[in-house]
């Protein structure tokens, strides 16, 4: 089904056809040329970072950081359940063993409390996924991990541009880990960048996302390493986006206080921003109050093609993850209320006033339903 409102669809409206002509043109169209180089340099200095790698995608960027960092069979890394699943996926590529941990309430970030409790002989590294946009309280995941000598990989790829006490997240951790697939905040079609400020890190990455070819002999392999090379086709893309990061990331917040002024006073919860951090609202997402209403909202705001999607479902309820004996009560109640509203960065003031007044329609029409019952009960 086509919504004339989709939940996300990217902006190209800068340079990327000129640049990818001139690839072409060139005939430099696979993973050497000038836009990998040009990349990789432009986002290292936006983001204030020593190093930034492109790959192919985001989620290898997350496998290729974990194997650099040397985490494989007979590790366990900390995971907050409440993700995308292709941050788990990562870890289980290495052979280690993924240990979900449950989510705080006000900003649905990793609950630093129940990542301690479960932080074992074997922990060797904690991955905070900083979502939606929002940022994890990095002081306690930093402090936590030095207690525990463990390392930290940020997973940015919904928080490209978020800081945390003013500090870029992808920075903080030893690793930092983004994604460029079309409904990221800039995209190169797919692609992904690993970002750190210790050079034998990202020495070990350079490395294993180029087949692990030896520096000093042609040809010569000293480590099962990966193809996970970003073309130059992508990278010129990426170099057009990184003309419009700042206009995109101000349309980000622009949209977000849209719908804060749009939906006051209408009985749902929008995703909080926390005062230590700057939150880029890669999505705008809301809390219903009861979870049966969810689905009916958004089966209504389908029927004014607007779409919408659910937040994630936490990954230990998928049934390869599934982790018996444990619980995870908020990120399994957040998953029930939460919907994520369209968050694309060409939404207008009017198509976000259209969006949010059918929310509010929604919850009028439920309570002159509602309310007449309520009273003959009494
Ligand atoms: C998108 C995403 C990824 C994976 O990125 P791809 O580029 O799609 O492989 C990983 N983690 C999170 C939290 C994501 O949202």
């Amino acid at each position: 089904m086509n919504f004339k409102y989709p939940v996300y669809s990217p902006y190209l409206n800068g340079r990327e056809k000129a640049l990818v002509l001139d690839c072409l043109e060139s005939t430099w169209i696979s993973s050497k040329g000038k836009y990998v180089g040009q990349f990789e340099d432009t986002f290292a200095s936006w983001l204030g970072v020593q190093r930034a790698l492109t790959v192919s995608n985001g989620t290898v960027a997350l496998h290729v950081a974990l194997a650099a960092l040397g985490i494989g069979p007979g590790d366990e890394v900390l995971v907050p359940t409440l993700t995308y699943i292709a941050s788990a996926n990562a870890v289980k590529y290495t052979g280690a063993e993924v240990v979900f941990v449950d989510s705080e309430r006000d900003y649905w970030q990793l609950d630093i409390e129940d990542a301690e409790r479960k932080i074992t002989s074997k922990t060797k590294a904690i991955m905070v996924v900083h979502l939606y946009g929002q940022a994890t309280d990095m002081d306690a995941v930093m402090a936590l991990a030095k207690k525990h000598s463990l390392y930290v990989i940020e997973d940015c790829a919904e928080a490209l541009g978020t800081r945390y006490r003013g500090r870029p997240v992808g920075t903080i951790g030893d690793v930092g880990c983004f994604s460029f697939f079309g409904n990221k905040t800039i995209t190169t079609g797919e692609g992904g960048m690993v970002v750190s400020n210790n050079h034998e890190i990202a020495d070990k990455v350079m490395h294993l996302k180029g087949q692990g070819v030896c520096r000093e002999r042609e040809y010569w392999h000293d480590a099962i390493g990966f193809n996970y090379r970003m073309t130059n086709l992508c990278a010129a893309i990426g170099c057009a986006q990184m003309e419009s990061i700042d206009d995109l990331i101000a349309k980000k917040l622009q949209i977000a206080q849209w719908y804060r002024e749009g939906l006051a006073g209408v009985p749902v919860h929008m995703h909080q921003t926390n005062p230590d951090t700057f939150h880029s609202f890669w999505m705008v997402s809301i809390l219903v109050e009861e979870a049966s209403e969810r689905d009916a909202l958004r089966a209504e705001l389908g029927l004014a093609s607007i779409e919408t999607r659910p937040l994630f479902y936490p990954v230990h309820q998928m049934e390869m993850y599934s982790s018996p004996g444990s619980s995870f009560p908020v990120a399994d109640d957040l998953s029930r209320r939460g919907i994520n509203l369209p968050s694309y960065p060409a939404l207008s003031r009017d198509d976000v006033a259209y969006i949010c007044g059918h929310i509010r329609d929604y919850f009028a029409e439920q309570k002159t339903v509602l309310e007449p019952q309520m009273e003959s009960k009494l």
